[in-house]
């Protein structure tokens, strides 16, 4: 089964480079990212509050979820746009230190893989826990200042503002206590900042060759 897991810092692209190399070595695509803020919005839909964990984490472990690349669905609530609001953004770290709602999901991802015979898994904690047997582990980053620009094309904002918000919220996911965003010792660390997408897919694709020279 191949595993390629692809974790970084938000707006390092993540999710271009691995719905990319995902369609490019015909494997299917996860974005864990969405389930972390598919329970958020479900939660604030729903009034329950961010830091009653318990009832949180009944949440995510008792909630219909459905994540695809077109679409997200949480408890029949087609969440797909909400999720990417600024108000899901700004909440989602509280609820990803949330230990029960965090083994909930990494199970649901461990099937995932199961289901799907493998795949390309971005997040923050893919190859430092989910997988950490991965075929290829990658830590994808790049300048904050790209990064918040990148984020600003895509979603409009101000690009000051927007920095400032993702560096709030790298420092909580990268210094909570449960499965902090971590370069681990054996990910391959890609700088996006001055790299094409289709130069950055190239060179992954090469590297899962290397590590798995069955794949195409
Ligand atoms: O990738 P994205 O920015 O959509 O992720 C939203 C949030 O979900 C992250 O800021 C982080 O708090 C949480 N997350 C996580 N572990 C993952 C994926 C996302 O904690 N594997």
């Amino acid at each position: 089964m191949i595993i390629i897991a692809i974790d970084g810092p938000a707006g390092a692209g993540k999710s271009t480079i691995a719905k990319a190399l995902a369609k490019n070595l015909g494997l299917r695509y996860l974005d864990t990212g969405a389930m972390y803020r598919a329970v958020t919005f479900a939660a604030l839909e729903t009034g329950i509050l961010l830091e009653d964990e318990a009832a949180v984490a009944v949440l995510a472990k008792s909630c219909e979820m459905s994540v695809t690349e077109d679409s997200v669905i949480i408890n029949k609530m087609d969440a797909t746009k909400a999720i990417r609001g600024p108000v899901v953004t700004k909440a989602v770290s509280l609820v990803a230190t949330n230990s029960d709602v965090r083994n909930e999901l990494r199970s649901r991802q461990r099937d995932w893989a199961i289901q799907n015979s493998g795949g390309v898994i971005e997040g923050r904690d893919i190859g430092s826990v989910v997988f950490p047997d991965a075929t290829l582990k990658v830590y994808l980053t790049a300048s904050p200042i790209v990064r918040a620009r990148r984020r600003v094309a895509q979603d409009g904002g101000d690009v000051d503002q927007i920095a400032a918000e993702i560096a709030e919220r790298d420092q909580r996911d990268s210094t909570r206590a449960d499965s902090p965003l971590t370069k681990t010792t054996d990910a391959v660390i890609v700088d996006t900042s001055d790299q094409t997408i289709e130069a950055v897919v190239s060179h992954l694709k090469k590297l899962v060759r290397q590590a798995n020279p069955e794949s195409n």
